[in-house]
């Protein structure tokens, strides 16, 4: 199924251009009816069209998002990072940053740069704690897209991405049994039109099963938990004024953020110059490719 979180919260199955209610009720209570076998697709009828529905993030209140840090080898070398996910391990994003698709990301500072991160991210169907690989798929209980927004410098990670609005997250959340294998999704990401991001999460260093199981070997993963799965090369920083785009086979629906920086003010902590080196802006990276 092919679902959706919209308007005050209220879950619906998206068939064709029509959002269909659920009867249960909140995208937690379909999380808890699929745990329980009861998850069934809904009939036609009651269907709203999907152009007159709100779209929200599809879980608001997930009691930790996991983030896997360097899990493409491509976005490990254009940052010059000696490290990756299998020596960082995972850091969290605060659930707070979350921001409804088609949202506005704020930027908080004029003086820091500010980068896109498009990923593949999945949500937590039932309580997992120390599951095996070959097991951790079933745990799953849909996939969707996920928009890292990141601070760059030398502040914590946790720091550097949990600011207000820096989690889009949706639109659509597909079931499990529906998406297919997470290990062969197709990413592209555009900032203002440029494709700068073109992956196979195939190309991931830690796959989803194994993302899911080293994770719940540190801590118990709870229903509706998001675990993102990392981003690929091409990077960037955005500017106020730029639209976003994540397109993720399998979803359907592309997830989309504008970018704003109305209230930025000068950063009060001193990282800017430290940390991870990333990319230099698209555009000089054209006129560095001329002859
Ligand atoms: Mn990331």
């Amino acid at each position: 199924m092919r679902l959706v979180s919209y308007d005050d919260g209220r879950a619906g199955c998206l068939v064709g251009d029509q959002v269909i209610p659920l009867p249960v009720g909140t995208m937690r209570d379909a999380i808890a009816a699929w745990d329980a076998g009861e998850l069934g697709i809904p009939g036609p009828q009651g269907g709203i069209p999907l152009a007159d529905v709100r779209l929200r993030v599809p879980v608001a209140d997930p009691s930790k998002i996991i983030a896997a840090p360097v899990n493409y080898r491509d976005h490990q070398a254009e940052m010059s990072s000696d490290a990756q996910v299998g020596a960082l391990g995972f850091f969290l994003k605060a659930p707070s940053s979350l921001l409804d698709p088609g949202g506005t990301i704020q930027l908080p500072y004029h003086d820091r740069r500010f980068d896109q991160e498009g990923e593949l991210a999945l949500v937590i169907g039932r309580t997992a704690r120390r599951v095996s690989e070959q097991d951790a798929l079933s745990y799953v209980f849909g996939y969707t897209g996920l928009l890292d927004i990141t601070m760059r410098g030398g502040e914590d990670r946790s720091t550097r991405k949990s600011f207000d609005t820096f989690t889009p997250m949706g639109p659509v959340l597909v079931t499990a049994d529906e998406f297919g294998d997470p290990d062969d999704a197709r990413l592209r990401c555009w900032v203002s039109g440029e494709l700068r991001q073109k992956a196979s999460t195939g190309d991931l260093i830690w796959g989803v099963a194994r993302l899911i199981c080293y994770a719940s070997s540190v801590a118990t993963l709870y229903p509706g938990d998001v675990i993102t799965t990392g981003t690929p090369a091409g990077v960037g920083p955005l500017t106020a004024g730029d639209d976003v785009r994540l397109e993720i086979s399998g979803l359907g629906l592309d997830l989309t953020a504008r970018v704003a920086a109305g209230a930025a003010v000068a950063s009060p902590t001193t990282g800017r110059d430290r940390g991870p080196v990333p990319p230099p802006p698209p555009a000089s990276r054209a006129r560095t490719d001329r002859p």
